[in-house]
């Protein structure tokens, strides 16, 4: 019997096997219910691999897993800073990124050249700009940045700038410089490229307050050369006289001309001088050339001199002043051959000569050509090359249209000299003075004093 049992509870347990299979079987045909983010692959529940997230797996420290599984920003969580940048969340981890400081700022040092006129000169900047960074471990380094470079010129207490040749966005440039001295502010303004900079956290900047430089460059006279004075005259001319007694003639006992226009000379000094931008030719001296005849001593022979007087007793003073000198006052018709006096006549001609033409016209004339070349000089250019240096400046054709110029001012001196309304009055003015002082002395003598 209780064998009988045990075979019926055996039988029953077959059977719940049995049953329990075929509810499996069933159960294949009507999957079961997974949880979120997860299927059933026939067997059991499995993470879907296009789900981001779920209980398998994590987002990244900055997310966190929404209910459709997908990795989104936890607004909650905060990066911790990289220096003094915030640090994003990319792709769920918070961002590996370097913190840019751009201090201590672009360092530069401009160079410039002095040069003379119109010459080629360079300027050059120095510049560096050191950006240093930090990383999320508290590491760090430096980079150096680039630049872009922009130059300008602009007048200091020269008139002009000059030229820019070839680029001006470099870290040099090349300047031609004016024709004209004095110092050419020379400006850079110094920029650092607009680099983010390599793994850039957000907000990080590489970029420098933008700096200029600015320096004088002098244009200076070349060697040898300097700058116009106050002007100062020649002086007085050098008088060339050409004398001979043929000029007196039969009659005459003096005579006195100037030559012609082109007999009076000038002579430049070696080097003109500089005033703005421009070469000045200076008069070093002057000279005249004139014909003049005095006191010749055969036609007529020379009765009294002067210190004659002197040796005369007191009865031949009285007498010589009766028979030569009636008159207290000496007049122009007392002058006969017989008391003519060789120093009167040279002092007559000597008035023509040094007042009547050296101070009223030739003189004056020399004044004329001094202002104009005071104002007509040489303009320096600088593609005239011989126009660049006060030796070289007076050519063979300036030096042509100088002459032509002091020709023009001698011509009118001369016109000047031959128009004078009174040409003979200082003249004889200073002959009578003469001739009253030696009547004078005679009757001082024939006075018995
Ligand atoms: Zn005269």
């Amino acid at each position: 019997m209780g064998i009988r049992r045990a075979g019926s509870a055996i039988l029953g347990l077959v059977l719940l096997v049995m049953i329990l299979t075929w509810s499996w079987q069933v159960a294949l045909a009507i999957p079961p219910d997974c949880p979120p983010c997860k299927y059933w692959d026939g067997q059991r529940c499995v993470t879907d691999p296009s789900v981001e997230c779920g209980d398998d797996w994590d987002c990244g420290v900055c997310c966190q897993c929404n209910e459709d599984c997908e990795c989104e920003r936890d607004p909650t969580y905060e990066c911790s800073k990289v220096g003094g940048c915030s640090r994003d969340c990319f792709e769920c981890d918070c961002d590996y990124c370097w913190c840019w400081d751009p201090s201590p700022g672009i360092v530069a040092s401009l160079q410039v050249s002095n040069a003379c006129l119109c010459q080629q000169t360079s300027h050059s900047v120095s510049a560096y700009d050191y950006d240093s960074f930090v990383d999320p471990y508290g590491g760090g380094g430096w980079q150096l940045d680039g630049f872009r470079y922009s130059w300008a010129k602009s007048a200091g207490s020269n008139p002009q700038t000059g030229q820019s040749i070839g680029p001006t966005s470099g870290s040099g440039v090349i300047c031609r410089a004016p024709p004209c001295i004095g110092t050419v502010n020379i400006r850079v303004d110094i920029d650092d490229v607009a680099y983010s900079g390599d793994w850039a956290c957000a907000g990080s900047s590489r970029n420098d307050v933008p700096i200029y430089r600015q320096a004088a460059a002098n244009v200076v006279l070349p060697e040898g050369c300097s700058s116009c004075g106050i002007p100062s005259g020649p002086g007085y001319p050098l008088v060339n006289e050409q004398d001979g007694c043929y000029l007196c003639g039969p009659i005459d006992y003096g005579l006195w001309v100037p030559a012609s226009e082109s007999s009076h000379y000038y002579l430049l000094t070696t080097s003109p001088c500089y005033k703005l931008c421009t070469w000045h030719a200076m008069l070093q001296s002057v000279s005249t050339t004139v014909e003049i005849c005095r006191s010749c001593p055969a036609n007529p022979p020379s009765v009294l001199y002067y210190h004659d007087v002197a040796a005369m007793t007191q009865v031949e003073a009285c007498a010589y002043l009766q028979t030569h000198f009636p008159n207290n006052l000496v007049q122009f018709a007392d002058i006969r051959p017989d008391n003519w006096c060789g120093d009167c006549v040279a002092i007559h001609e000597s008035t023509h000569l040094w007042q009547d033409w050296v101070e009223e016209q030739f003189m004056p004339a020399v004044e004329a050509f001094m202002a104009y070349l005071d104002l007509c000089g040489v303009p320096i250019n600088c593609s005239q090359p011989t126009s660049l240096h006060c030796q070289t400046a007076i050519t063979a054709s300036v030096k042509s249209e100088l002459d032509n110029a002091w020709e023009y001012f001698m011509s009118l001196a001369l016109i000047g000299w031959q128009l004078d309304p009174d040409s003979e009055g200082d003249a004889q003015a200073a002959e009578l003075e003469c001739y009253q002082q030696i009547a004078d002395a005679l009757r001082a003598k024939c006075l018995g004093n």
